[in-house]
C-alpha cells in the first residue's frame, strides 16, 4: 500500500493549496459541520462546491469522461488534505459525490453517469439519500416504499425519514421495493420536484434542521432511472454504504486534528490547560492512518470491506471523546455558550448523531465481530 502522493498529485496539490489560499472566504473557515442557518450553511457549502467546480478542481481522481481529471486517488487525498489544512468546508454534494456517484460509476448506465455526473460536480443538482424510514432504519430490509410498475416507469409511495438536506435537494437516491418481483429492492433516481413528493424539516437538538421527512405519494420515477437491475437494490445499497463509512466521511475525519489544534488555542485562549486532550490527538491519528488506508485500498481496485465500519467507529466515537474532553476541562463555560463558545456547544451536540448516521456504532461493530468471527451483541 503506497499513500506517498505521485508527481501529478504533488502538482494538484500545491496548484489547489495557492487557488484555495486566494480564494477561500475567511468567514467559512473553520465552520462547523451541521449547523447555524440551515439556508446559509447549505448556501454557503453549494457557492463553494460550484467555485471549486469551476476551478476544475473537484473529483480529481473521477475519469475525465465522468467530469474528473483522470489522476489518481492520492490526488482525491491531496484535496482532502489542502481543504481540511485550509479549514475549508465539504462541498455540499459530498454526499452525492462520495456516496452515490461510485455505486452510478459502477452499476448504472453511460447515458445515467451523462446526465446526472456533471450537474451534480457542478452543483446544480443537490443530492440527498433515501434508505431510512419509519420503520427501517439499521434494518433496511424492513422498507416497505413501494414502486408499482406503471407504463414505461414506477409510481412510488412511501415515507423516508431522516434525510439530510432534502429541503434543498434536486434529486435522491432512493431505496424501493418494487411490487410483483421477489426480493424487489432496487435503487432509483428520484426527482425532488415531481408531483407528490412533500419535504417536512425535522429540528435537531442543535435546532437546525439538517434532516427531513419525505412523504411521497404517486410519486413518477422513469425507467431509465433504475441503478442497477430492478431486485438488484442491495449490492448497489452496499457498495454505496462501505464509501459513506469510508470516503464519504474523510473530510470530517481528517479534519479531527485540525479541530484539536483550534480546540486547544481556544482553552489557552480561556486561562485553560490543554494537556489532557493528548488522549485525543493520539486517537485522531489512528483515524488518520485508517482514512488513509481505505483510500489506498480503493485505489488499488479492493472494497474497503471491514476498514469501513472501523474507520465509521474510530472516527465518530474519537470525535465524540474529543468534545467530551472539551467539556471536561472547560465544563461550564462550554454549556453556558457564553464567550465565543456556543459553536463548541452546536459541535458537541451535533456530534451526537455521528454515532448514528451512515449506521450506528453497534452495528458497525457487529459487522467487525461477523467478519472476525465473533458472536455479535445479539448472539
Ligand atoms: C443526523 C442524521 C442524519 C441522517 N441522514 C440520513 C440520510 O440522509 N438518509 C437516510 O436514509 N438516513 C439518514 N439517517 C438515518 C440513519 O441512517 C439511521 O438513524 C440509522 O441507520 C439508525 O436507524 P434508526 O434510527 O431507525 O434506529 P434503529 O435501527 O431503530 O436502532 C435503534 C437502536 O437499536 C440498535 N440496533 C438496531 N438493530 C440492531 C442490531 N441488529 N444489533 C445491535 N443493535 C441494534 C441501534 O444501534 C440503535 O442504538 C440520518 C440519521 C441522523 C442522526
Amino acid at each position: 500500500m503506497d499513500l506517498s502522493l505521485s508527481g501529478a498529485a504533488l502538482d494538484y496539490r500545491d496548484e489547489l493549496r495557492d487557488w484555495v489560499a486566494a480564494t477561500l472566504p475567511v468567514g467559512w473557515r473553520d465552520v462547523p459541520v451541521g449547523i447555524g442557518d440551515d439556508a446559509a450553511y447549505v448556501a454557503m457549502r453549494r457557492d463553494w462546491g460550484t467555485m471549486l467546480h469551476e476551478g476544475g478542481w473537484l473529483a480529481p481522481h473521477w475519469p475525465a469522461a465522468c467530469g474528473g481529471r483522470g489522476l489518481g486517488v492520492d490526488a482525491q487525498l491531496a484535496f482532502l488534505d489542502v481543504l481540511v489544512a485550509a479549514g475549508a468546508p465539504e462541498p455540499m454534494n459530498t454526499n452525492g459525490m462520495s456516496i452515490f456517484a461510485p455505486a452510478l460509476m459502477a452499476f448504472g448506465t453511460d447515458d445515467q453517469r451523462a446526465r446526472y455526473l456533471g450537474p451534480m460536480l457542478a452543483h446544480d443538482d443537490i443530492w440527498c439519500q433515501g434508505f431510512s424510514e419509519p420503520g427501517a432504519g439499521s434494518d433496511l430490509g424492513g422498507l416497505t416504499t413501494r414502486a408499482i410498475p406503471d407504463g414505461d416507469g414506477f409510481v412510488v409511495s412511501g415515507q423516508k425519514v431522516w434525510t439530510s438536506y432534502a429541503l434543498f435537494a434536486q434529486r435522491c437516491y432512493l431505496m424501493v421495493r418494487v411490487t410483483g418481483v421477489p426480493d424487489g429492492v432496487t435503487m432509483v433516481v428520484l426527482h425532488m420536484d415531481r408531483p407528490g413528493v412533500t419535504v417536512r424539516p425535522l429540528r435537531n437538538l442543535t435546532g437546525s434542521s439538517e434532516f427531513c421527512e419525505v412523504f411521497l405519494d404517486d410519486v413518477t420515477v422513469d425507467a431509465d432511472d433504475i441503478v442497477g437491475e430492478i431486485g438488484d437494490g442491495w449490492r448497489v445499497a452496499t457498495y454505496a454504504l462501505a464509501r459513506e463509512r469510508s470516503t464519504g466521511l474523510a473530510q470530517r475525519a481528517l479534519q479531527l486534528s485540525r479541530e484539536l489544534e483550534l480546540m486547544n488555542a481556544r482553552l489557552h485562549a480561556g486561562g485553560h490547560d490543554g494537556a489532557a486532550l493528548v488522549g485525543a490527538f493520539v486517537r485522531s491519528r489512528a483515524v488518520d492512518s485508517t482514512v488513509r488506508r481505505v483510500l489506498a485500498t480503493i485505489a488499488e481496485g479492493a472494497e474497503p470491506g471491514m476498514l469501513a465500519p472501523v474507520a465509521k467507529v474510530l472516527w465518530s466515537e474519537g470525535h465524540q471523546a474529543q468534545l467530551a474532553t472539551l467539556v471536561e476541562i472547560a465544563g461550564p463555560e462550554v454549556t453556558a455558550a457564553g464567550d465565543g463558545w456556543a459553536d463548541w456547544l452546536r459541535a458537541l451536540l451535533f456530534s451526537r448523531a455521528e454515532t448514528i448516521y451512515g449506521g450506528t456504532s453497534e452495528i458497525q461493530r457487529n459487522l467487525i465481530a461477523k467478519s472476525l468471527g465473533l458472536p455479535s451483541d445479539r448472539g
